[in-house]
């Protein structure tokens, strides 16, 4: 078994859906990889960087807070936000971060844990669309 069927799904559709060699994550214990064969597993997902490899070529990937599932049948991401590097808007993700920051900075802030998660969204958006921007 030489091939691992992936899939990135957000509640607006699929993301990827493909079979590829090698998959690499950010799991709420950690970073992890997943080769074809690999055991069952399931695990919660940081918001962060997501790389696939498919015919040799990373593919790399933003996802938001989610979980990922992996069964004999393959590998199924679930998240509340996806998309491919190339989709990443760098402009709206720094004027997110920006907002963000800005909530953060308020001592009157009610909602800082939203604020935060933004920021996290944001920052991460930023470095994968410079990662792969760099490749
Ligand atoms: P924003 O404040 O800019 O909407 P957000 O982090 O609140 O950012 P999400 O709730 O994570 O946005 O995502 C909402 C939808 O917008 C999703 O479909 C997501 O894929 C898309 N999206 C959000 N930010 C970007 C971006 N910078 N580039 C491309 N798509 C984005």
């Amino acid at each position: 078994m030489d091939k691992l069927k992936l899939e990135i799904v957000t509640p607006r559709g699929a993301v990827f859906s493909g079979e590829v060699e090698e998959v690499h994550a950010s799991g709420s214990e950690g970073d992890f990889g997943v080769l074809p064969g690999h055991a069952p597993l399931m695990t919660m997902l940081r918001v962060g960087a997501l790389v696939a490899r498919a015919d040799g070529k990373p593919n790399y990937f933003f996802v938001g807070s989610g979980f990922a599932e992996v069964s004999w049948k393959g590998m199924i991401i679930l998240a509340d936000s996806a998309e491919r590097a190339e989709d990443i808007d760098v402009a709206r993700a720094m004027a997110a971060k920006q907002r963000a920051e800005e909530r953060l900075a308020k001592i009157e802030n009610l909602d800082f844990v939203r604020a935060q998660s933004a920021l996290e969204r944001a920052v991460a958006r930023i470095r994968v669309a410079e990662e792969h921007a760099h490749r």
